[in-house]
């Protein structure tokens, strides 16, 4: 029996080490943690690749979001549009500003937003649609800016999955007036701990976002915003600049890995392969797979030393910390049919021809 890694981040530090170390170790000689020549850099590097006028780094992904929707001053008595099957954050910081998350179902073949059920669920209230480019993949964000632009609100990307994903020629995090991103270690761009950026072209609002950022400074000590605390260290930003150097070769490996699943996965009946449109691709995040009897496949590829996740288990309209909502199950019948069945597979940069053709025997077995 083999034992599987979910995704190797062992193994990419091993084949940068010198360079990782070496980057670290700079910011500890000159002892610039926080704020450091590294973090300009990567905002630079970021902007550059992105194509976006201005790149602001943050703490986290989810302050990304949180931030984005403080600069737009959205706040209590708000409702601010979003997908239920998405990672807990995407509607946490619209609750912890005060706004109500309002939720609609999603496409069965994408899994991002629905954009046909937007409209009905906007209301004078509405303030933005936060659609989440879900496992990767661009979320449908031409129609999505058509909708938002006829109604005068905004639309924040939520790119935290998506960093580097290409639509319709346009990099993600730059398909709408704000992108939000994350560099969870786990994601297709991650550092060493927590850390996320936000992107858009507006320079207004790129100068608020970035006060914001800094308890709402302008100057030092003067304030002219109630902020946070929310930057991101200088150590995540040296691991970042190593990473950017090589992450469109560590992209189109996982591409490629992901392609190589699909391609061997795809006579077998019982299993729902993921779906990319035609007009962009997905950096695969997450290569997530559907299968009826989830709970047994997942027993079958555990004992043969292969292990999988679950994103997401429980959309967000039936979690406990949103009963107060007072949605009901049904209420979204994709996206609970969805998480019934949804099983992520073992993918990254560094996945071996040889662990996906052991994964891919052992699933043939089980069918
Ligand atoms: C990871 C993630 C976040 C939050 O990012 P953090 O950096 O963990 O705060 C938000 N939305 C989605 C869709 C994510 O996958």
């Amino acid at each position: 029996m083999q034992k599987i890694e979910f995704m190797n981040l062992k193994a990419e530090y091993a084949a940068y080490k010198a360079e990782f170390d070496a980057a670290i170790q700079e910011v500890c000689t000159n002892a610039s943690f926080i704020m450091g020549p590294q973090v300009k850099e990567l905002e630079a590097k970021l902007a550059a690749y992105t194509g976006s006028k201005a790149a602001i780094t943050c703490g986290s992904g989810t302050d990304a979001l949180m931030i984005s929707l403080m600069a737009l001053g959205i706040g209590a008595g708000d409702e601010v549009i979003t997908t239920p099957f998405t990672f807990i954050a995407t509607a946490e910081v619209i609750s912890l500003l005060g706004a109500t998350p309002v939720f609609v179902d999603i496409d069965e073949e994408t899994y991002n937003i629905d954009y046909k059920l937007i409209e009905s669920r906007i209301t004078p209230k509405t303030k933005a649609i936060i659609p989440v480019s879900l496992y990767g993949q661009p979320a449908d964000m031409d129609e999505i800016n058509a909708i938002a632009e006829k109604h005068g609100i905004t639309v924040i990307e939520d790119a935290c999955q998506s960093f580097g994903a290409v639509y319709k020629g346009r990099k993600s995090c730059n398909l709408s007036k704000i992108g939000c991103t994350s560099f969870f270690p786990s994601k297709p761009l991650g550092c060493y701990g927590d850390g996320g950026a936000i992107f858009t072209n507006d320079e207004a609002l790129a100068a608020k976002i970035a006060s914001l950022r800094v308890h709402g400074q302008t100057a030092r000590y003067f304030h002219q915003y109630v902020g946070v605390n929310g930057r991101l260290d200088s150590v995540q930003a040296a691991v970042l600049n190593v990473k950017m150097k090589y992450l469109d070769e560590a992209l189109e490996k996982r591409i490629s890995a992901a392609k190589y699943y699909c391609d061997n996965l795809a006579g077998i009946g019982g299993i729902v392969l993921p779906k990319v449109r035609s007009d962009r691709n997905s950096v695969v995040a997450q290569f997530s797979v559907r299968v009826k009897e989830r709970e047994k496949f997942i027993e079958h590829l555990k004992n043969a030393g292969v292990p999988t996740a679950i994103h997401y288990p429980k959309p967000l309209h039936l979690q406990a910390a949103y009963e107060n909502l007072g949605y009901k199950a049904g209420d979204f019948p994709v996206s609970e049919r969805v998480s019934k069945e949804i099983v992520s597979l073992p993918i990254s940069a560094f996945i071996t021809k040889e662990e996906q053709n052991y994964i891919i025997e052992n699933i043939k077995k089980f069918f």
